[in-house]
């Protein structure tokens, strides 16, 4: 196929081209390019692409079309598109609304964490498009309050955080209940066999299409590392901050505590900051991604899984105040400045306890981050891998000896325990495991299976 250089060249549609239009984009991006064509013809897809690709649109504007090309509003749900995260749930289907404006179809969102009742209503009026995160979607299935048998598209989104977020089961379930006869499309940032299994079961004959391989997106970020003491980390976070190119900032912490004490210290220091994470309700979530959005803060910090995906325009720098342990996500992070073309910058502090993450980091990315030592917490000690002079031992490394610890002492606590035979074992020795029958009573009663479920979504 000859490379697609406009949106005219792509037969969409003169409602959906005037919306296009209208958001400003002239050019497609290369996601789009190569998937509308197939996706207009009615062929399944592999995506291999992440977000900041503008991967929405290209699986937005033809399934709006096609919706629109076969009858338009049918009272049924025809489209569903399963995602794993809330905000981003909530960002395809503002998607979905803008590229159809000019269409006559229905669109609604359905995510935990938010009272059920203004779903239920919405779904009452028999949307064409559904966008849902898997546990709140099961719950009203399971309630038959949604119906898929009528389903024509099947959109998988961010397949690979569905597995590492632990939704795997659920969506298998979803799976297993959609009608035979359906034009189905699965995007992964990443395709480990596990996902690479879930695609075979889900698609027929799929096209697969892989763009943007994750060093290319990055090639567009202007990156820097700065290395600091742990200590230090919040005076270089607010020397940052005094510079006033940091326009709009996203700050990236490991943990949700740690966002709300940054979040805070932002506050007392006059920056205008908010905080996503997993325990905050879903209304303190939207009020602070809107406020982001609007310019109204100039800091938003956020936990990795709470940020994935987010679309915010402009956003001038990420800093990343905790390297993460996966090395994918430091990707994923900086994708979310240098959106869709544009220049970005990342800044990541690396601290002693840091330095094997930012190994991992720097084989993922397949080069080295420059670093910057004219900032003046520049920490010799952390370059050597060093907390206080000492050795420093990587947070998930101390999480598990802790937890190891905790385990030991519980287990002398309890002291040596007896066999039936009347021996004593020493306790933490080879236990019996349970019985599988057992274990699949305790795991089967549907109220578990909510609760996990909605737990789950929380995030
Ligand atoms: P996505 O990967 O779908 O999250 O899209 C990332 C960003 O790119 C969004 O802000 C879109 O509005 C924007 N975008 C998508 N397609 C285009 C295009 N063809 N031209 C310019 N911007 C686009």
């Amino acid at each position: 196929m000859s490379e697609i250089k406009k949106f005219s060249e792509l037969d969409l549609i003169e409602p959906i081209a005037r919306a296009v239009a209208g958001e400003g984009y002239e050019i497609p991006t290369p996601i789009q390019a190569r998937c509308i064509p197939h996706l207009l013809e009615g062929r399944d897809l592999l995506g291999c692409a992440q977000t900041g690709t503008g991967k929405t649109a290209a699986f937005a504007l033809p399934i709006l079309q096609r919706l629109a090309k076969s009858g338009g509003r049918k009272s049924r749900i025809r489209t569903l598109v399963m995602t794993p995260t809330r905000e981003l749930a909530a960002q395809i289907a503002d998607s979905f609304n803008t590229y159809g404006r000019h269409l006559s179809l229905k669109c609604t969102v359905i995510f935990g964490g938010v009272s059920q009742r203004k779903q239920e209503k919405a779904l009452k009026q028999k949307p064409d498009i559904v966008v849902a995160t898997p546990g709140r979607l099961l719950d009203l299935m399971e309630q038959k309050l949604i119906s898929l048998k009528g389903l024509e598209y099947f959109i998988l989104d961010e397949a690979d955080r569905m597995l590492d977020m632990g939704f795997i089961h659920d969506v298998r379930r979803v799976i297993d209940v959609l009608p035979a006869k359906r034009q189905s499309l699965f995007f992964s940032a990443t395709m480990p066999p596990a996902v690479a299994k879930l695609a075979k079961r889900l698609l027929t004959d799929p096209v697969r299409i892989e763009v943007t391989p994750p060093a290319t997106t990055v090639d567009l970020i202007d990156q820097s590392l700065m290395f600091v003491d742990k200590d230090d980390k919040r005076k270089l976070l607010e020397t940052i901050l005094n510079n006033s190119t940091v326009s709009r900032a996203l700050v990236f912490s490991r943990t949700k505590h740690a966002a709300d004490r940054i979040c805070k210290q932002l506050e007392n220091n006059d920056v205008a900051a908010g905080a996503i994470h997993g325990n905050k309700s879903q209304n303190a979530r939207t009020r602070a991604l809107d406020g982001f959005r609007a310019g109204k803060l100039r800091v938003l910090v956020a936990t990795d899984i709470a940020a994935r995906g987010i679309d915010v325009d402009d956003v001038s720098h990420v800093i990343n105040y905790d390297l993460p342990n996966d090395p994918e996500s430091y990707i994923h992070r900086i994708g979310r400045t240098g959106r869709a073309g544009r220049d970005g910058n990342a800044i990541s502090f690396c601290s002693g306890e840091e330095v094997d993450y930012l190994r991992g980091i720097e084989r993922i990315i397949k080069g080295k981050v420059p670093v910057d030592t004219d900032h003046g917490f520049h920490s010799d000690d952390a370059v050597n891998g060093l907390e206080d002079g000492e050795p420093a031992e990587s947070p998930c490394k101390r999480q598990a000896r802790e937890q190891a610890d905790r385990n030991r002492r519980r287990r002398n606590k309890s002291g040596p325990r007896l066999t039936r035979s009347g021996a004593k074992r020493a306790s933490g020795g080879s236990r019996r495991p349970k019985s599988p029958s057992k274990n699949r009573a305790k795991n089967a009663g549907p109220a578990k299976n909510r609760r996990r479920r909605s737990k789950r979504s929380a995030v």
